[in-house]
């Protein structure tokens, strides 16, 4: 009798973690019909969003890029990428139409945590001063002519007020960032400061915003391209709008009738979006509870972290990890979304990566086969909808320009160009978030739409910038 009551009670603990999982599969749901409002949703704000300054949570962000790449541009251009967890810099020597990218030089520094949350010069002369020592080492068949300024192309991916292709102000911080002192700044300007200070003689030409970068990257090579999506620490995108459909946009003109808007979709929130409790805590514990609701779901910064929180609950109110709750559960941020994607894509038949992650990671010994696949299908349940949510927002772009459905006649192809971490590495999101996309579509029009993986688009697409944005333009290259 003892044994069976023994069983029996332990059998409840399961079924209660169970419940957990059961009930988060239900509430993170994204069936196709709930997609589609998803997407209509967006299209809506992206209307109201265009027609004024701050009328929706989607800011339609004027980027002054009206003239993307042509493929002709030529010549030396750095750039540098900020916004992830690291920042890059870069060499880029381009070639024109038959050479494209000749020569592409760079580096990759992580930023130092503390300077995330710091003040807002000790950021930029960390990154001035890495920059100087980058172009120190610049061969010197690339040293420019007496009298020629270096330009850079300076990605720095957070919602920017442009003021003009190469200026602008901080709207807000995002993902791990608040540096309270350069909200409001020009961002450039505070750029610029720095480089001064070290005798850095370099011209920012153009301020771009990731997203931005991909879409001139990929338009360089691919004339179809018309959005380009982030899927990495952060989420976002932009695409080519035409002129006249932004009201908010008054008496300026774009030479070539249209315009690259950066959505900061990131921030996009509507109430047919699938929230649950977790959600919500890690909301009011972030460094910016209320915003970037869309971003939070989806993006590479929140994913593995959710996933804590399931875990956590499961092991606090159905002792799912033992009698007593792993203390590194409770510490924010400790799964990253790589460790995460490691586990979903444990292929081996007794889930042996997913026990090593929990060892290494949390300290958990000794799980049984049984508990890593409910891990798992908990990592699951939480990429697939930030995949499929992905995919809504997708769509949502596709419908608002016209491109979701094929006009009778009409084969005209759109391209889509996609970056970051988590496209790129996190198998079982892409796929998901290409299938659903398909789903969304329909056969007809989903051979139209093109999703292409655009490798360094946000580095490579800044330089691009600062070249057809080059206060040398139509000056003969010596
Ligand atoms: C930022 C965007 C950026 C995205 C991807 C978001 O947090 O607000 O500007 O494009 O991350 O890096
Ligand atoms: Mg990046």
């Amino acid at each position: 009798a003892l044994v069976v009551r023994h069983r029996m009670r332990s059998s409840g603990k399961w079924g209660r973690a169970v419940t957990v999982v059961r009930e988060l599969d239900e509430l993170c749901g994204t069936p196709i019909a709930k997609l589609r409002q998803v997407a209509d949703a967006m299209d809506v704000e992206m209307h109201v969003g265009l027609a004024s300054e701050g009328g929706s949570k989607l800011k339609m962000l004027i980027t002054y890029v009206d003239n993307l790449p042509s493929g002709d541009e030529k010549g030396l251009f750095y750039a540098l990428d900020l916004g992830g967890t690291n920042f890059r810099t870069l060499r880029v020597q381009l070639g024109g139409k038959e050479k494209g990218v000749v020569n592409l030089e760079s580096e990759e520094v992580s930023i130092p945590p503390h300077l995330m949350t710091g003040s807002s010069h000790e950021l930029f002369d960390f990154i001035a001063a890495k920059l100087q020592k980058f172009v120190s080492a610049e061969p010197e068949e690339f040293h420019p002519p007496p009298g020629k300024q270096r330009e850079l192309g300076f990605t720095f991916s957070f919602p920017v007020r442009q003021t003009s292709i190469s200026s602008g102000t901080l709207i807000k911080w995002t993902k791990g960032f608040n540096i309270e002192d350069v909200v409001g700044e020009d961002v450039v300007g505070e750029l610029t400061k720095s480089f001064e200070k070290i005798g850095l003689d370099m011209r920012v030409a153009a301020l771009v915003n990731d997203t931005v970068g991909t879409v001139a990257r990929a338009r360089f090579s691919n004339q179809d391209v018309i959005a380009g999506v982030i899927l990495g620490t952060g989420t976002n995108a932009a695409y080519v709008e035409s002129a006249h459909a932004i009201p908010k946009w008054q008496g300026l003109l774009s030479k070539s009738g249209e315009m690259v808007i950066n959505m900061e979709w990131g921030n996009f929130c509507s109430s047919h979006l699938p929230l649950t409790e977790y959600d919500q805590d890690l909301d009011l514990e972030s460094l910016n509870p209320g915003e970037q609701i869309f971003e939070k779901i989806i993006s590479g910064m929140y994913l593995g972290d959710i996933v804590r929180r399931v875990l956590l609950k499961m092991a606090e109110e159905a002792d799912f990890f033992g009698d007593t709750v792993p203390p590194k559960l409770k510490i924010p941020f400790i799964i990253r979304t790589p460790d995460m994607s490691a586990m979903h894509h444990d292929t081996s038949s007794d889930l042996k990566v997913v026990g090593i992650k929990l060892k290494d990671v949390l300290e958990i010994n000794n799980t049984s086969l049984k508990m890593r696949k409910l891990v798992v299908e908990v990592c699951d349940i939480v990429a697939t909808r930030g995949a499929r949510l992905s995919a809504a927002g997708i769509f949502g772009i596709l419908k608002k320009i016209g491109r979701d459905t094929v006009k009778a006649g009409e084969k005209q192809k759109s391209v889509i160009a996609l970056d970051g971490g988590l496209f790129e590495h996190y198998a079982e999101f892409r796929s998901s978030l290409e299938s659903t996309l398909k789903e969304l579509l329909g056969d007809e029009a989903a051979d139209t739409i093109g999703l292409e993986h655009s490798n360094d688009g946000s580095g490579i697409g800044a330089a691009l910038l600062a070249a057809s944005n080059s206060q040398y333009l139509g000056v003969q290259e010596s």
